[in-house]
């Protein structure tokens, strides 16, 4: 029977788990969950309502969707696409209704039922809360540098070596091991172990027959055949550092912007279709933008910080943000401008809004024009003014601030140590990876849930063959 550890009870967890269970129903599937519920953060994912895909029709190129690993979700969507999602939560009890703004909800608009779902599908899985896995390594398996004394091909840690007990353990109890007892927890701080144990036990043991035993990877000491690695976004891997694995260095996507001009925040709550940019690079989004009382959020902010990510964490989340508030060019804007002024000659520019009234006023004034000044006055200085605020009014970024309802981490495991037709680390057969522990990220929409979907299941589909 393989046996098969998944560290992290979250979406890319469950998925892979529940697949696993319908794919390959005699493996023994063991998920480690530090927290104490699991699918946690899928709870309250989409504000409650669980946003868990998108039908992709509102973006130019799968680059618009994930800044970080397309090529992988390219491929990724192709194994499991987001119309694979729909089917199988419809199957799982969950229809889904699709919103105008081409995201997927559960028609009920509660998050729980996904969470619901995707725990019936695990039944018979192994599910350990309170777990948190401080070490994976890769322990001695059959082979014959563990006979010749060389050791394992691949030594990480001295921790490598406490396995061996566990898998003569495993041989002589064909019942499986219980967590406790049986195997060395991982617990032990790895200078407490004994050098002793450094030397593969099984080696002295006369009973014990490596064929019979082929996990060769450790998670908190405990063997398994596999290993699947979704843990999420995270500041840190202290459990994959002995590995040697290359990590692009996370950084936090998906934020508002602090905007510290009293102008704009007076605007508070107003939603304008616009276009953002950041001065002096290329990145740019487009899309509902929505001003708070501390600077820029909704999705064209939200969008933009994930584009420029990387970017803004290098440069201290310092900037200046440009809002063409038309998304039109400079010619287009000036066409509008100048047939609102001929038509309108003896108004108040003011009281003439191409724009929400409040937001017109603001601009205006941010122009540089009286508030009582007339479309005939505004003459082509006005004009210009008026077409450059409009097209491109700027203002100082200062700093993050953590949206409260979405939230992801851009880098994470790196792409090139896996094949990515299946997740498993080319540097350590048995040990895959899938979620946000990837290096892929999304903006917001439901793409990075159905990163979670379409990696996990690809794992599944690897181990199941
Ligand atoms: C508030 C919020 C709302 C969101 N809404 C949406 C949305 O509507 N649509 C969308 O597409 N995306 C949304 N996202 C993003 C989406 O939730 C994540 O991209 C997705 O959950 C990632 O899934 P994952 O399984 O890779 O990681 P996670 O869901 O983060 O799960 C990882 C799990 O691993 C566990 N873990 C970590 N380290 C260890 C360890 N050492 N040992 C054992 N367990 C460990 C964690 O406790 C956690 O339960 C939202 C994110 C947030 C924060």
């Amino acid at each position: 029977m393989k046996r098969i550890a998944i560290i992290g009870a979250g979406a890319a967890g469950c998925y892979c788990a529940a697949q696993l269970r319908q794919m390959k129903a005699d493996a023994s599937i063991t998920v480690f969950e530090a927290g104490s519920k699991p699918l946690a953060k899928v709870a309250i994912t989409g504000g409650g309502r669980c946003n868990l895909t998108n039908d992709f029709e509102g973006i130019r190129s799968l680059a618009d969707a994930y800044p970080r690993g397309e090529r992988l979700m390219k491929r990724a969507l192709k194994a499991f696409s987001q119309n694979d999602t729909i089917r199988w939560f419809t199957a799982q009890g969950v229809p889904c209704v699709l919103q105008e703004d081409h995201c997927w909800f559960p028609q009920s608009q509660d998050a729980m039922d996904v969470v619901r779902a995707l725990l019936r599908a695990m039944k018979g899985v192994d599910l350990r809360l309170n777990t948190r896995i401080t070490s994976i390594t890769e322990g001695p398996a059959a082979d014959e540098n563990y006979f010749s004394g060389r050791g394992p091909k691949n030594q990480f840690s001295p921790a490598i070596a406490t396995p061996a007990r566990a898998c003569h353990s495993e041989r002589s109890n064909p019942a499986g091991p219980s967590a406790e007892g049986i195997y060395f927890s991982g617990g032990r701080p790895k200078n407490q172990i004994p050098s002793a144990i450094a030397t593969p036990a099984r080696a002295f043991d006369p009973a014990f027959d490596p064929n019979k035993c082929s996990a060769h990877l450790y998670v908190n000491g405990e063997p398994f055949d596999a290993v699947v690695v979704t843990t999420g976004g995270a500041q840190r891997f202290p459990f994959l550092e002995g590995l040697g694995l290359e990590i692009v260095e996370p950084v936090p996507s998906l934020f508002t912007f602090n905007v510290p001009d009293k102008g704009l925040r007076a605007l508070m709550g107003l939603v304008v279709e616009a276009q953002v940019g950041l001065q002096g690079t290329a990145f740019k989004a487009e899309g509902p933008l929505l001003i708070t009382d501390w600077g820029l959020s909704g999705p064209a902010a939200l969008k933009l910080s994930s584009y420029a990510a990387r970017y803004l964490a290098e440069n201290g989340y310092q900037g200046t943000v440009g809002i063409n508030w038309l998304s039109a060019n400079e010619g287009e804007v000036r066409a509008r401008l100048q047939e609102a002024s001929a038509r309108n000659p003896q108004k108040q520019v003011s009281n003439t809004p191409l724009l929400q009234a409040r937001l017109w006023e603001h601009l205006v004034q941010r122009a540089g024009l009286r508030p009582d000044i007339r479309w005939a006055e505004l003459g082509s200085k006005g004009l210009n003014r008026l077409t450059a605020v409009l097209t491109n009014d700027t203002y100082p970024v200062s700093g993050k601030s953590k949206f409260r309802e979405e939230f992801v981490t851009a880098g994470g495991v790196a792409l090139s140590q896996l094949d990515l037709g299946t997740l498993e680390c080319k540097q350590h057969p048995g040990l895959y990876f899938a979620g946000e522990v990837l290096d892929v990220d999304a903006i917001t929409g439901g793409f990075n849930l159905q990163a979670a979907w379409s990696t996990a299941f690809i794992c599944a589909k690897a181990l199941a063959k």
